[in-house]
């Protein structure tokens, strides 16, 4: 007797989130500094070198556009036409840098009929953007800026995506929630910990978490006001967003963001340092599928 057998294949989707860069607003070395923590991180290399913080998720949905874009561009292979959504957390020049988006004019690119970004940000940045004279010529551009508030979900590409506040001193970046249906991550930068509205708006929204990058840009430095964290916040974050019923221990945390300033900032250290605490810690070009 000849028996036959059927293999069903689940079909199994994943996520694919890469870290392009991972450093706060001067870089790791700093351009211009030659303290211990920079002249180290010259000597060792690898992943003691961070770029400014930039984000890919599926190679088609990007988070912030700074000066890096296009060395991470190179350095990771993106074609940046195969990105269709971008989303901007916030104005500082680490995060935002719409002189770039220009070249996609006429002369500096050759866009194809068709060839189209959503641009994803708050008013405040749609206005920078306006400022560079750089929405005016949006349709020339190729691209449609969408100003989004905080806890009013909406589609991007394929992905559901929610904005929720963050607490950055006088500026209000928008963190991300991003949803593909069957994963969700947090993207938190740059940001304290959250004020109690956020964290009602997870619970009241039962979201859980699959992923969660968190703002470590102080790593082991005593710091004294809310508007980044350090291990010692991210720990109290991890906390809050578990009583929400939004984390778990299936949910992997991965801190990211740092400035050289830190102490114990460079990677090797840090990250045996944050393992003790059950976190990752990222490096320019580290990939998580989820
Ligand atoms: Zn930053
Ligand atoms: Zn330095
Ligand atoms: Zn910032």
């Amino acid at each position: 007797m000849i028996r036959v057998f059927i293999i069903l294949k689940e079909t199994v989707i994943i996520m694919k989130f890469k870290y392009l860069g991972t450093a706060a607003a001067e870089g790791i070395p700093a351009l211009f500094c030659e303290c211990e923590t920079c002249a180290e991180a010259r000597r060792r290399g690898g992943r003691e070198i961070r770029s400014r913080s930039q984000a890919l998720i599926d190679g088609k949905l990007m988070i912030d556009l700074n000066a890096d874009t296009w060395y991470h561009s190179i350095n990771y292979g993106i074609d940046m036409m195969d990105i269709k959504a971008l989303f901007f957390t916030h104005t500082h020049a680490d995060h935002f840098y719409p002189q770039d988006l220009s070249l996609r004019r006429r002369y500096f690119a050759n866009l194809k009929k068709g060839d189209k970004l959503e641009i994803y940000c708050s008013q405040e940045a749609a206005k920078e953007l306006e400022e560079n004279s750089i929405n005016d010529e949006a349709e020339h551009y190729g691209f449609t800026v969408n100003v989004i508030e905080p806890f009013k979900p909406f589609h991007a590409v394929g992905y559901e995506v929610t904005a929720v506040k963050a607490e950055h001193g006088t500026d209000m970046p928008l963190n991300f929630i991003i949803s593909d249906g069957k994963t969700s991550i947090l993207y938190a930068h740059d940001t304290g910990i959250y004020n109690q509205s956020t964290f009602d708006y997870i619970k009241q929204n039962e979201i859980r978490f699959d992923f969660v990058s968190l703002d470590c840009t102080f790593a082991c430095q005593k710091i004294y006001n809310n508007v980044h964290m350090n291990l010692e916040n991210c720990m109290i974050m991890r906390q809050k967003l578990m009583e929400c019923g939004a984390a778990d221990k299936n949910t992997d945390f991965c801190l990211n963001h740092f400035t050289h300033n830190a102490e114990n900032v460079l990677y090797k250290e840090f990250s045996e340092k944050a393992a003790e605490y059950g976190f990752d810690v990222s490096y320019d070009g580290k990939t998580i599928v989820i």
